[in-house]
């Protein structure tokens, strides 16, 4: 995992970015060690080049709204890969997107309609609205807000946790 934890110079994480890419803003003197120790366990090695694994900016930027986008994979990463109507956690393949108002009766294709639903619950509710099917939902769906904690949740936890750690960066509250 040769990424690079990138803050504003505020201590806020802002973005995720390749080691090359980090390694360019450290030369440039744009970003630091965020931790200002050189110590091994802070650092990540690539072709005899050790680079922190966090980095902060050296000046001011406003960071421009980035939207999420609306696609499969994001969608079961929103739900953490958990049915919504019967609550049990999948492998990704076996999980089906269900429109919560159906499809056939022109539900729309929007984060607030859409959820991960496994292939029996998607069987069981057909094209009848949670109410009809006598379903419940787990919650309602909902658009994500902060696209860089939603993409945490893509790394290995170990990795976030680095990250996370040292800069009390809340995941839950997302
Ligand atoms: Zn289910």
């Amino acid at each position: 995992m040769k990424k690079v934890l990138l803050l504003d110079n505020h201590n806020h994480p802002i973005n995720i970015c390749t080691w090359k890419r980090a390694l360019i803003l450290l030369m440039k003197g744009k970003a630091e060690n965020a931790r200002r120790l050189n110590d091994i366990e802070n650092m990540i090695k690539v072709e005899n080049i050790l680079i922190p694994r966090v980095i902060k900016l050296t000046y001011d930027l406003a960071v421009p709204y980035k939207e999420l986008p609306f696609c499969r994979e994001n969608i079961l990463v929103r739900d953490d890969f958990v049915c919504q109507y019967c609550g049990k956690k999948f492998k990704p393949e076996e999980l089906t997107l269900d429109h919560v108002f159906p499809k056939s009766r022109l539900g729309p294709d929007i984060w607030e309609n859409i959820v991960a639903c496994c292939k029996d619950c998607n069987q069981k509710k057909a094209d009848r609205t949670p109410k009809e099917a006598r379903m419940k939902l787990l919650r309602r769906p909902f658009r994500p807000k902060d696209y860089l904690k939603f993409e945490l949740l893509k790394y290995p936890a170990a990795v976030v946790k680095y990250w996370c750690e040292f800069f009390a960066y809340d995941l839950a509250t997302s």
